[in-house]
């Protein structure tokens, strides 16, 4: 009997650890920190053996081979030890892929990702397709394959969960961007992140698609030393050769395959920004791939409602309107974030700095930004690199003085964006209660209002 061990009792371990059981398996899963209840009550009615707290090496080290959570860095001394075994290490998605004769739609990207799949996810399911949302959202890949299987997936996956893939096969791999972030996890090496990500396109054939933004300075480079067998759908804004989707000049969003041509107007897209045309374009070609009816394309991209925490409209006090950008956590993110803003918006950034290079967003801030409101346990690197950038900003500690101060400074027909270019860790749970505490803030000034 096979004996597969398991590392990380979230979402996709137990999924693995289910699926190993139903295909025979020897299945043991090990945390070294608490497992949430609702995994352990799973594992408890599927008699599934586990342990948290700590790791039994004896047990992992006799594994045949071992599934391990995208979270845990393969620098860990308990990952160390199997890999110097010589025991084979793989992630949930790779046990997963073995199981199902899926079409398998992948997405990948620095930003983007979670909306990209959401999108394509919505356009399917509307249309009627036996599809299954999974990686980064929703159940795990693993457990539908083995519990409720479908005719495709869309899955979005991080660099993380393409480290441990190997023989796995998208149908459709789409890169959305590579701008840098999680480099604390890559050596500060950004080709070490880059070819994380490109993984994605290991063992396309030439039936496969590769969708991918044709601007992206990253993914041009790599394109010229790596090859790809697969039919290739670079989109860009405006065409340009070889493009599968543009924005003509009279404002169509244009996509063009081997199979269909489709357009709508821009305008009618119910994501707006730069960031989320491109998004939309991606969903666009992979729906056509997939031959699905041009008018539910159209109405799926008009009626999407959009996901929570990205650009999300908080509501509209005296005038004023709020948005919850909660997600972006790194400076291009916020990039993309200002470059939708009309001019006069309060910013609040600040949080947990990931080694940010504020430069970047530096012309943004300057055309649209009547002030910021740093908001973190620390706001010195803010403070200095934008204190003479900007007529205004305010040192706040939480976000209660945060809104506050936002809605003391603004005046109507102004925005407050919330798009703070950092991780939420030293004032928050996640960038969800960040985003959710905004959210409660901006509704207590309505109900005052
Ligand atoms: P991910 O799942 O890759 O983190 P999300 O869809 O959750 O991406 O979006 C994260 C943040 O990035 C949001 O704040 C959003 O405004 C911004 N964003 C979304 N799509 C893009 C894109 N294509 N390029 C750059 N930024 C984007």
């Amino acid at each position: 009997m096979k004996r597969l061990v398991i590392l990380g009792g979230g979402e996709s371990g137990v999924g693995a650890a289910i699926l190993g059981k139903d295909k025979g398996m020897d299945v043991f899963l090990s945390d070294s920190g608490n497992i949430p209840a609702r995994y352990r009550s799973v594992l408890d009615d599927e008699g599934i053996a586990y342990e948290e707290g700590g790791h039994s090496m004896d047990r992992i080290l006799s594994a045949d081979e071992v599934v391990k959570s995208p979270g845990i860095p393969p620098t860990a001394p308990v990952v160390r030890e199997i890999v110097a075994r010589g025991i084979p290490v793989i992630s949930e998605i790779e046990l997963a892929g073995r199981y199902t004769d899926a079409r398998m739609v992948c997405i990948t990207g620095s930003n983007g990702k979670t909306t990209t799949t959401l999108l394509t996810y919505h356009i399917l399911k509307d249309a009627g397709v036996d599809v299954g949302l999974a990686g980064n959202v929703g159940q795990s890949l693993a457990l539908q394959v083995s519990r409720s299987d479908h005719d495709v997936y869309v899955i979005e996956l991080s660099s993380f969960q393409l480290e441990n893939m190997y023989d796995f096969h998208a149908n459709i791999a789409v890169i959305l961007n590579i701008t840098p972030d999680h480099l604390d996890r890559y050596d500060y090496e950004m080709q070490n992140y880059i070819n994380a990500k490109f993984r994605i396109l290991n063992n396309l054939t030439p039936r496969d698609a590769f969708i991918y933004w044709q601007d992206d300075p990253v993914i041009r480079r790599q394109l010229e030393r790596v090859t790809t067998e697969a039919a290739q759908f670079p989109f860009a804004e405006q065409r340009e050769e070889g493009s599968a989707a543009w924005v003509d000049p009279e404002g169509e969003m244009c996509v063009e395959t081997p199979a269909e041509s489709f357009t709508m107007p821009r305008a009618d897209l119910s994501l707006n920004g730069l960031h989320n045309l491109y998004n939309s374009m991606a969903a666009a070609i992979s729906a056509c791939i997939l031959r699905i009816d041009k008018e539910e394309i159209r109405k799926a991209l008009g009626n999407f409602e959009g996901v929570e925490h990205r650009l999300e409209p908080a509501g509209t006090v005296d005038g004023v309107r709020y948005i919850n950008d909660s997600k972006a956590t790194n400076v291009n993110s916020t990039w993309y974030a200002l470059e939708s803003m009309p001019r006069d918006t309060i910013l609040i950034l600040g949080g947990k700095d990931k080694g940010n290079d504020y430069s970047e967003i530096l012309p943004l801030v300057k055309e649209k930004v009547k002030a910021i409101v740093c908001m973190g346990k620390d706001n010195t690197k803010l403070l200095d690199f934008f204190s003479a950038e900007v007529p205004a900003i305010y040192d706040t500690h939480s976000i209660v003085e945060a809104v506050a101060t936002c809605a003391s400074v603004a005046v109507s027909g102004d925005t407050v964006l919330l798009s703070p270019c950092c991780a939420s860790f030293d004032l928050f749970k996640s960038y969800e209660d960040r985003g959710q505490q905004f959210k409660e803030q901006v509704k207590a000034l309505m109900d005052k209002a």
